[in-house]
């Protein structure tokens, strides 16, 4: 380790060579320019082997404490994808990956790691072998491990394509059976999913055995083909788009779809026709004349009533300060509109920094036990693995105002790093100033984050 520690203070700081790298040398030939590529892969890939050895050896050492600490063994690694993922600017998700691969690479495919770390093989490619070896035996894997990455000049002379594909059929030619096995096993992820796309799109997906998959998608295509035939104009891609939707939802156009999206806009977006952009929770900024044309389109199709009206006072951002509705409560559970409100604060998305999945649980930053009250300031919207993180051992939670005055959740973890995420913007303004107070006092500052509660921040 002091070892590592060393050349990484060489490389970094000492010498200024991650500063020198932005200015290339401009009398190089080209020939010394691809060479110069060439090498700096070879670093990347060494790079990401030694960040394996690492990441395994902190994983390896924060079982050993939360064992010693007495944690159940079941949840002795909530907070670490957390950890990982973050010290690589990545979400908690990719962190979790990064575990897994590391404990693989270190512990079963050594031929692999040293491939790595000789600079020849990068992560994504040992990445194509792990995968493709996960369903064998120790045994098997350990066999494609030393035929694949034994081989630095087969190796290299392949596609990331044809690596995959030879992992594939040695796999298969060890243990037919592990791989059936995993195909079966794999029906059971079968999934929907969805995601943004530019130009207020979204992609819906659909992870599915492949005959239903394919059957599914000849449905639709027959279904435009009789469309077609009978003279509709819409295109090919249209119809089914348009027959996607309608069979999934029941209706036939989709105005006719009841608006249950959380759409954020101010009054003079609405009324004034301002061009402020509004806001999809769960998928960010819109432009103002589509949030009115979605608005108009499910009015007309409804009727204007009762729930519609309500509906939109309640999401309705405040005409002079732009701030959401905060409602405060007095029960321990954030619910009703309070969680609703926190919901769009943190625009649907887990309130952790770098980690963008959609929020399952309402969470008080300061917890009951600690005194935290259930509030519009001392609540965050999380998704289910950060929750339980955050309740490990050594981790602690606050809030404080930036000096923006955006709502921050700070995040300190047991290795004593600290992370913070700022509120995402809501539309129709930017961050109002901070009104509470700051005070000063020795050896520290104190503000008020809520009428009446400070935090305190040592000097
Ligand atoms: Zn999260």
């Amino acid at each position: 380790m002091l070892e590592i520690s060393a050349i990484i203070r060489s490389v970094a700081t000492t010498t200024g060579s991650l500063a020198r790298l932005g200015t290339p040398d401009e009398n190089l030939t080209d020939a010394e320019r691809i060479d110069a590529i060439r090498r700096l892969d070879d670093l990347k890939a060494a790079a990401t082997a030694a960040q394996a050895r690492l990441t395994d050896g902190f994983v390896a050492s924060q079982r050993e404490r939360h064992l010693a600490a007495g944690r159940n063994p079941r949840h002795q690694d909530e907070g670490l994808p957390q950890q990982v993922g973050w010290a690589h600017r990545e979400s908690p998700h990719r962190g979790g990956q990064l575990i897994a691969l590391a404990r693989v690479l270190v512990h079963e495919m050594p031929a692999t790691l040293a491939a790595m770390t000789e600079g020849w093989l990068s992560q994504r490619r040992a990445e194509a072998l792990v995968r493709e070896t996960a369903c064998l035996s120790l045994d098997d894997r350990r066999t494609v491990d030393r035929v694949l990455a034994g081989d630095r000049a087969r190796i290299e002379s392949l596609s990331y394509r044809q690596l995959e594909a030879e992992a594939k059929r040695l796999a298969a030619t060890l243990d037919a059976e592990a791989v059936v096995a995993r195909a079966r096993k794999a029906e059971a992820d079968r999934r929907v999913s969805i995601r943004p796309a530019p130009d207020t799109m979204v992609w819906v997906g659909a992870l599915l055995p492949v005959k239903q998959g394919v059957a599914a998608y000849a449905a639709l295509k027959a279904y435009a083909d009789r469309g077609r035939a009978d003279g509709d104009d819409r295109s090919q891609h249209q119809l089914m788009a348009d027959e996607f939707v309608a069979r999934l939802t029941g209706v036939k156009t989709a105005g006719q779809i009841p608006v249950t999206v959380g759409l954020v806009m101010t009054d003079r977006a609405l009324l004034h026709r301002d061009d402020e952009p509004a806001e999809i929770e769960g998928y960010g900024p819109v432009p103002a004349e589509w949030a009115r044309d979605l608005l108009v389109d499910t009015l007309e199709a409804q009727g204007v009533g009762d729930d519609v009206l309500a509906w939109m006072r309640r999401l309705y951002t405040h005409p002079t300060t732009g701030e959401l509705v905060s409602m405060d409560s007095v029960q321990r559970a954030f619910t009703g509109a309070l969680a609703r409100y926190l919901g769009l604060r943190d625009g649907g998305i887990c309130r952790n920094a770098f980690c963008g999945a959609p929020i399952r649980h309402v969470d008080h930053v300061r917890r009951v036990a600690d005194g935290g009250a259930t509030t519009g300031p001392n609540g965050q919207g999380l998704c289910e693995a950060c929750n339980y993180a955050k309740e490990a051992p050594g981790w602690s939670t606050r809030v404080v105002i930036d000096h923006l005055g955006r709502h921050v959740v700070e995040t300190t973890t047991p290795t004593g790093h600290t992370y913070r995420s700022p509120a995402p913007a809501l539309p129709g303004h930017s961050p109002p100033p901070w009104r509470g107070r700051v005070v000063e006092f020795e050896g520290g500052i104190a503000r008020e984050v809520e009428p009446g509660v400070y935090e305190l921040t040592a000097a």
